[in-house]
């Protein structure tokens, strides 16, 4: 079965004012200049998703100037179900998100009403850059599908911030911090487990997609790469203490983890070109999308973020016609490339400042 976002209601939202956005079940393209509200628009959908933007952690900036509140309402559908999500952005007070009309007191609470994927031009520098977009790759993906990771990881994450900021008022004694490693190292623990298990899979199936797209060149492996192994977990977290209260930062745990590419054997992040770390973004994005309608059931939503001018041809190609049986929002400036592959199937919207006319 196929996830569908129906509409998007926004007011008062970065720049756009007042808009109702009506989508249909396969392709919706968004497009126009720079600076119109397009990225506005998938950052609000992505809300939806996350609670949070990918941008700031600011939700104040997202309020439209001048105004003293913004609204997101999203409806999705999944099958004969229908989801209401409303998020309230205030000025001057915590933001309200309510599903279906209750309120959303734990953001956990909200993951998995939508499903997202979301592939920006960031992402395609997710095997060059550094760890922290790794990490964020495995944690939103298990956290839209596994109620139980998100718990473990906000908890280990309080934990965390609560050890650092004992260290760093010195109030870092060896009672207290068994009792934080002690803690941090359960959570760890389960983190690890969840993080392995999802890199197996997206592994098998993101090296099938990368063959496919070199035409059987190219074979990729994804590897997990954690920071401790868990039967050393707790010695190593030990053995750092004293480093820990020098430097007044845990330097052991789930949030040093990484992942590691190889292509035909060699790390794709120090030998590979830019067009293969491209290819091996867009094997593991394609990836994703398999992992999570096997895992939920239904295809989650695809939203790529003007992505395709940034592929050649040929890999814009394979993009397109892999996203079948999936709803996918496209944004682009231009439409020219684009309409000539899909135009006719569709649904093509054009922004221009915070509006769209048809
Ligand atoms: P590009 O093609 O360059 O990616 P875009 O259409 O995706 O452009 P967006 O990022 O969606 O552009 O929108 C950016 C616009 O939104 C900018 O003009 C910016 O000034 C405006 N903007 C951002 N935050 C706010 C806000 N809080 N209030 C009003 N306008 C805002
Ligand atoms: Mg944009």
């Amino acid at each position: 079965m196929i996830m569908i976002i129906k509409s998007l209601h926004l007011i008062n939202y970065r720049n756009i004012e007042n808009l109702d956005i009506e989508f249909d079940q396969g392709i919706n393209i968004l497009y126009g200049n720079n600076a119109q509200g397009k990225t506005n628009i998938l950052e609000s959908i992505y809300m939806c998703a996350a609670g949070r933007s990918l941008r700031t952690h600011i939700s104040k900036e997202l309020i439209k100037f001048g105004k003293d509140s913004a609204h997101i309402q999203l409806i999705v559908s999944k099958g004969v179900f229908k989801d209401k999500i409303n998020i309230h952005i205030r000025k001057n007070n915590k933001k309200g998100i309510a599903v279906n009309n209750v309120h959303v007191k734990n953001i956990n609470d909200l993951f998995g009403t939508v499903n997202i994927i979301l592939f920006s031009p960031e992402d395609l520098m997710l095997v060059k850059e550094g760890p922290s977009g790794r990490r964020r790759y495995m944690d939103m993906e298990l956290c839209q599908i596994n109620r139980l990771y998100a718990d473990d990881l906000s908890r280990y994450y309080r934990l965390l911030r609560e050890r650092n900021t004992l260290l760093k008022d010195e109030k870092a004694d060896d009672v207290t911090l068994d009792v934080y490693d002690e803690q941090l190292v359960r959570y760890g623990i389960r983190i690890m487990d969840e993080r392995q298990k999802f890199i197996n899979e997206i592994n098998l199936k993101a090296d099938l997609i990368h063959r496919d797209i070199t035409k059987g060149k190219e074979e990729l492996e994804i590897k997990y790469i954690p920071d401790v192994s868990s039967d050393k977990y707790g010695k190593k977290m030990l053995e750092s203490r004293e480093r820990d209260i020098l430097y007044k930062s845990t330097n052991v745990g789930i949030h040093r983890d990484d992942m590691s590419f190889n292509i035909n054997g060699y790390n794709g992040r120090e030998y590979g070109s830019q067009g293969q770390q491209r290819t091996i973004c867009i094997s593991l994005k394609l990836a994703e999308v398999e992992f999570v309608k096997e895992k939920i059931g239904y295809s989650p939503i695809l939203l790529l973020d003007d992505v395709l001018s940034e592929l050649d041809r040929s890999r814009q190609m394979y993009i397109l016609n892999s996203i079948k049986d999936i709803q996918t929002i496209i944004t682009s400036t231009g439409i020219d490339d684009i309409a000539d592959n899909i135009g006719k199937r569709a649904n093509i919207m054009y922004v221009e400042n915070g509006d769209i006319k048809k």
